[in-house]
């Protein structure tokens, strides 16, 4: 898990997600699945936490050690297309 501090911290995460293209499927507003290079699928969570926070929790190795993993650029960007659809429809 990480917390989202900025689209900085992702450059990398994202260009690597560019270059593979992952395949992201929508779970349901906040929970994405997305394939992994190896096969299989890892779940990406975006949530803010209580104290306002950005959070990223991916299933993969590297976010198990806090690490942008491309799975949660590739979630993510999915993610805040949604999140200003839902916040216009408000
Ligand atoms: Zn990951």
């Amino acid at each position: 898990m990480f917390i989202l501090k900025g689209i900085e911290q992702l450059t990398n995460a994202i260009s690597k997600a560019k270059k593979i293209r992952p395949r992201v499927e929508f779970d349901r507003f906040g929970r994405y699945r997305v394939s992994g290079s190896k096969g299989g699928y890892y779940t990406v969570i975006c949530k803010k936490s209580d104290n306002n926070y950005k959070t990223v929790e991916c299933t993969c190795k590297g976010a198990e050690q806090g690490l942008a993993c491309y799975h949660a650029a590739a979630a993510l960007s999915l993610h805040i297309g949604l999140a200003r659809r839902q916040q216009t429809a408000e």
